[in-house]
């Protein structure tokens, strides 16, 4: 267990949660405050484990904006060797045995300064910086392995249980304990949402051929198959298919799941040789009904979770962090109560319409791209097409994919709070 403060009973601000997104915020309201808000994260997994590359082999796509916070989080230095930019970005709904897979949509991975639109960077690596970053951050407490088991609520902030470290007060509970949050549900915070009839394989791979930084999401009639680019010769595979021939394929042995792999990368990579551990995710879409409850906010897949094919739930996770960061701030330097009801509804109108947004739209590419229907097809391809002649169009995607359109909070534009 990683303790630097022996008895950290009382703190400003208590989260749930240390993967990315509950280190994240973690970093940003220490920075922010300049360490005058003390802050304790609680996470289940020990760090050792967490840092591990067996413990998740994916990779995330992280746009410009997600980029512009872990610059000012001091994080991206620790990382940056180790993203790989993307260069340019295809999009085909070609038949996986076509001999030509001609692009539907062809993007250029770079923003009209020439910075890139997203990178890629392998999930363990960004979890060790962000550990490596608050363990080194003096005003933030890091219990873990450690688990809040529930909270109450009381007139000037909120009391949790945690199994090791006793009772914690705080002034604002933030629940960053991933999708199947329990604190979301012991506040009574119901979520609306449905399963996919999907899984998302992963998978990390050796190239034999350099990949460029070209990132492909080739639509395939089970689900979205998409080839990003690593560091290095090596690609991440998400492989979206039917939940039970997801299984299938993760249990295949190395020769058989390369070959499966094969068939739907074409020859464009030459030889291809397993270089990670494989899972599959079974996928769903989820958001909650309220961002908020009595001193308690809900940051990350805690709030929302969205199908992976556009690579945006961490991405959409970091906003709500910047923006969260932003409204606890400004509140701390007017000498307001940070857990107070309007400080958090402020919170909750920023994000709530945007994280809804977010999700229906993956839902709805998901269900115009998962399937072999004729009228569907011949849409879909006129749609891109068009989309694919409209330079203005085109950018303006980009820039959405770089998380750089509406309402961004300062720290996602690369600005102090
Ligand atoms: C196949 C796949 C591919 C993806 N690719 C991308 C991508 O390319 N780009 C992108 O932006 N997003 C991507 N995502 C989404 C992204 O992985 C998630 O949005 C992200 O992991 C959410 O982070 P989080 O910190 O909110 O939650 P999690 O990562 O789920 O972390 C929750 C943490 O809470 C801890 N915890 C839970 N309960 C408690 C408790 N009671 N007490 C203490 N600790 C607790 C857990 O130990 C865990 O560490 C992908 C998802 C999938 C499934």
């Amino acid at each position: 267990m990683v303790d630097k403060s022996a008895e950290p009973k009382s703190c400003d601000v208590l989260i749930a949660g240390g993967s990315f997104v509950g280190l994240a915020a973690a970093l940003a309201l220490s920075r922010s405050s300049r360490g005058t808000l003390g802050v304790t994260v609680v996470d289940r997994t020990p760090p050792g484990v967490a840092r591990a590359a067996a413990n998740d082999g994916r990779a995330s796509a992280l746009s410009a904006a997600s980029v512009n916070l872990f610059r000012s989080l001091g994080v991206w230095d620790e990382v940056q060797a180790d993203a790989q930019p993307f260069t340019e970005i295809d999009i085909t709904d070609s038949p996986a045995d076509a001999i030509a897979r001609p692009s539907l949509l062809h993007f250029d991975g770079a923003l009209g300064d020439g910075e890139p639109a997203a990178y890629m960077l392998e999930n363990h690596i960004l979890r060790g910086a962000l550990l490596s970053c608050v363990e080194a951050a003096d005003g933030i407490s890091f219990l873990a392995p450690d688990v809040v088991e529930g909270f109450s609520v009381e007139a000037n902030g909120v009391v949790a249980r945690t199994q090791s470290a006793g009772a914690m007060q705080a002034r604002l509970l933030l629940a960053a304990d991933g999708r199947r949050s329990a604190l979301r549900k012991q506040a009574g915070i119901r979520s609306i949402g449905w399963s996919y009839p999907q899984s998302g394989i992963v998978a990390t791979l050796g190239i034999e051929k350099p990949h460029g930084g070209r990132a492909v999401q080739h639509f395939l009639p089970p689900g979205p198959f998409a080839i990003l680019p690593l560091q290095g010769d090596r690609v991440s595979l998400v492989w979206t298919d039917a939940r039970r021939r997801a299984d299938e394929i993760v249990a295949l042995d190395d020769e058989a799941f390369l070959h499966e792999a094969k068939k739907r990368m074409g020859g464009l990579y030459g030889a291809l040789s397993v270089a990670g551990p494989r899972a599959a995710f079974p996928l769903d879409l989820h958001l909650a009904r309220e961002f908020v409850a009595d001193r308690l906010a809900l940051v990350g897949d805690a709030a929302h979770g969205v199908h992976p094919l556009a690579g945006q739930g961490l991405n959409i996770g970091l906003r709500d962090v910047a923006a969260l960061a932003e409204v606890v701030i400004e509140a701390a330097r007017l000498g307001l109560d940070i857990g107070s009801g309007p400080v958090l509804e402020r919170y909750q109108r920023w994000r709530r319409f945007d994280s809804a947004f977010s999700g229906l739209a993956m839902d709805a590419l998901n269900r115009l791209f998962s399937n072999d229907i004729t009228p569907l097809r011949s849409v879909r391809s006129l749609g891109l097409g068009l989309v694919d002649r409209a330079p203005v169009l085109k950018r303006f995607f980009v820039r959405e994919a770089a998380g750089l359109t509406g309402s961004l909070p300062r720290l996602l534009k690369g600005q102090e709070i």
